[in-house]
C-alpha cells in the first residue's frame, strides 16, 4: 500500500521540524515519488507500518538486519546489557568480546577501534593513513560511497547519486582537491594516477563490493591491482567493508577477492542494528592512534556496551556452526536471483541481476550488470520509480531509490523469497 492516512499525517508533521521530515536523506522518498512510510515494529523479514500495514522488508535498515528484525538473540542480549547501565564512557568487558571476535575472525585485523558509525570509521581511518604516511591525497573510485566525511563527498553513491550531484554544498574546494576521483574497473587510470602522484597518496579507498550506487561488482584483478600499486606506491589500501563486512561472509570482500587490505572499516551489521562503527588493521598502524600514537580520535559513546551486546550477538549467530549462515544465505539470494530474472525474461524484459550472497541489485536496463558508475542507466531509475510503488501495492517493500540494493536476512525464508517473485510477476504485469 502507498502511505496510509496516519502515515501521511505523520509526515505533514516532521516535515515542519525536521528537513524533508527525515533524518537521512533517502528516507524521504524524494527520488520514487510518494511519501514514506512510518514503521510501527518489525520482526523478522516484516514490519508494519502506523496504518497497521505489513510488508516484506529488503531493506533491512540498510544492511545491518542480516538475522532480520528483532531477533530474540539480539533483544535479549541489548535488555540484559541496558539493565546493566547504558553508557559508561570507560573500558567495558563488551568491547573485548566483540572486538575479539572480529580481530579472531579477520586475518589482516591485528587490532580494530569502536566507533558510532561508518561515517565515522572511515573518517578515522583516512586520518591514520594520513598520519601513517604523512601524505594527504586519498585516492577513491566514482560511485563509492564512504559516507558523509568532507573529503569524501566527492563523486559519491547512495543518496547522491540520486541527486545528481557528484558532491555536496558546504565542502571546500580546498579539502575536495586532496581527493583523486577514478572511475571503477578502469585499470588503465587507476595505474596512471598512481604512476603520476602515487608518492604524494596515503591512501586508495574502495568498498569492498561497492554498493551504493547499484552493485558494481569488480573482477579480482582489478582489487589486486589496487593491493599491487599501494604496496608499490606506500599508500595504505583502505577497504571500505561497511556494507560487506560478516554480510558476504565471515571475510567479507578481502577473503572474497582474496586480498589483504592495510586498514578495513566496519558498520552496518557489526553493530546489529545499533549505532556502531570499527575500523582495523595491522597493529603497528593502529599503535599510531592516540594516546598510543599522534592520531587523535576519540568518542564520547564509543564502545558503547548496549550497542556492543547487539553487535557480539549478531556476530555469535552468524558465525556458529562454522558459517553455515552465510550459505543459507547466498542460497536465498541464488534463489530470490533466478526468480527475479525469470520473471523479467516472462514479461520480455533483458534485464538482469546482480548479486554478492544475499545483496542483491535490480538492473532495470538491457545487458549484462555494469560494472562503473557511469555505465548505469539513468532512465532505469523511472523505470525503478513505478516499480517501486506497485511493490508497496504487493506488500514488498524496496529502498525508495533505484541506486539502492536488497538485502535478503536469515528471516526470509525460501517461502518469503517464492512469495515476493510471484509479487514482482504481478507488479510487472501492473506497469507494462
Ligand atoms: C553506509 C555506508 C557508510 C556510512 O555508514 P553510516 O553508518 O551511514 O555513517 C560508509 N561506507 C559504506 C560502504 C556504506 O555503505
Amino acid at each position: 500500500m502507498s502511505a496510509g492516512d496516519i502515515s501521511r499525517k505523520l509526515y505533514a508533521k516532521a516535515c515542519e521540524i525536521l528537513p524533508a521530515g527525515v533524518n537521512s536523506p533517502v528516507r524521504a522518498f524524494g527520488s520514487v515519488g510518494g511519501e514514506p512510510l512510518f514503521y510501527a515494529s518489525a520482526r523478522g523479514a516484516t514490519f508494519t507500518d502506523v496504518d497497521g500495514e505489513t510488508y516484506v522488508d529488503y531493506v533491512g535498515s540498510w544492511g545491518p538486519l542480516i538475522l532480520g528484525h528483532a531477533h530474540s538473540d539480539v533483544v535479549q542480549a541489548v535488555s540484559s546489557a541496558a539493565a546493566k547501565g547504558l553508557s559508561y564512557g570507560a573500558p567495558c568487558a563488551e568491547e573485548i568480546a566483540l572486538a575479539a571476535m572480529v580481530v579472531e575472525t579477520v586475518p589482516h585485523l591485528e587490532m580494530v577501534r569502536f566507533v558510532s558509525s561508518g561515517t565515522e570509521a572511515v573518517m578515522s581511518a583516512i586520518r591514520l593513513a594520513r598520519g601513517v604516511t604523512g601524505r594527504d591525497a586519498v585516492v577513491k573510485f566514482s560511485g563509492c560511497y564512504h559516507g558523509h566525511a568532507d573529503h569524501l563527498l566527492v563523486s559519491a553513491g547512495s543518496g547522491l547519486a540520486t541527486f545528481g550531484t557528484p558532491s555536496s554544498a558546504g565542502v571546500p574546494e580546498a579539502f575536495a582537491s586532496h581527493t583523486l576521483v577514478v572511475e571503477l574497473d578502469d585499470a588503465e587510470a587507476f595505474r596512471a594516477v598512481m604512476a603520476e602522484r602515487g608518492d604524494e597518496i596515503a591512501a586508495v579507498i574502495i568498498e569492498g563490493i561497492p554498493a551504493n550506487a547499484g552493485l558494481l561488482v569488480q573482477s579480482s584483478e582489478f582489487m589486486r591491482l589496487i593491493r599491487d600499486e599501494c604496496t608499490r606506491t606506500g599508500a595504505l589500501m583502505i577497504l571500505d567493508e561497511v556494507i560487506t563486512g560478516f554480510r558476504i561472509g565471515p571475510g567479507g570482500a578481502a577473503e572474497h577477492y582474496g586480498i589483504s587490505p592495510d586498514l578495513a572499516t566496519y558498520g552496518k551489521v557489526i553493530g546489529g542494528g545499533m549505532p556502531v562503527g570499527a575500523y582495523g588493521g595491522k597493529r603497528e598502524y593502529m599503535e599510531q592512534l592516540a594516546p598510543l600514537g599522534p592520531v587523535y580520535q576519540a568518542g564520547t559513546l564509543s564502545g558503547n556496551p548496549v550497542a556492543m551486546a547487539a553487535g557480539a550477538a549478531t556476530l555469535r549467530r552468524l558465525l556458529q556452526g562454522g558459517g553455515r549462515a552465510y550459505t543459507q544465505l547466498d542460497d536465498l539470494g541464488a534463489a530470490f536471483e533466478k526468480g527475479l530474472r525469470d520473471v523479467f525474461k516472462d514479461h520480455g524484459k533483458k534485464w538482469s541481476v546482480a548479486r554478492v550472497g544475499s545483496i542483491l541489485w535490480l538492473v532495470l536496463q538491457d545487458g549484462e550488470p555494469p560494472h562503473k558508475y557511469e555505465d548505469i542507466d539513468p532512465a532505469a531509475a523511472d523505470i525503478y520509480a513505478k516499480l517501486h510503488a506497485a511493490l508497496l501495492e504487493q506488500g514488498v517493500y524496496c529502498a525508495p531509490s533505484a541506486y539502492e540494493v536488497m538485502f535478503v536476512s536469515l528471516a526470509h525464508d525460501p517461502s518469503t523469497i517464492a512469495d515476493t517473485v510471484k509479487a514482482f510477476d504481478r507488479a510487472l504485469s501492473e506497469i507494462g
